[in-house]
């Protein structure tokens, strides 16, 4: 996958976004809320500590999305972390 495609992907959670959320830069967060996982991109997704803290709390909590109503099924989580930029995982 190369970085301009990684970059739509939630740091998080994997889900992609309409928009990249840390600008297709890598470096401009828009502070949009991801629908999944409910990070706030450019705050708790801002370093590799930071994320595998959220990604951990947020799978020890189930998963649960944070705007259901954006869910489209059939939705599988493992498939979805799979395109979790690699530099964060
Ligand atoms: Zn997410």
């Amino acid at each position: 996958m190369d970085n301009k495609l990684s970059s739509y992907f939630c740091r998080i959670c994997g889900h992609k976004q309409s928009e990249a959320p840390w600008g297709t830069d890598g470096r401009t967060p828009t502070f949009d809320y991801c629908p999944c996982c409910g990070v706030e991109f450019g705050y708790q997704d801002c370093n590799l500590k930071a994320v595998r803290a959220f990604r951990e709390n947020w799978l020890k909590k189930g998963a649960v999305w944070s705007e259901p109503e954006k869910l489209i099924k059939p939705w599988n989580l493992a498939e979805q972390l799979k395109n979790i930029p690699y530099e964060f995982k």
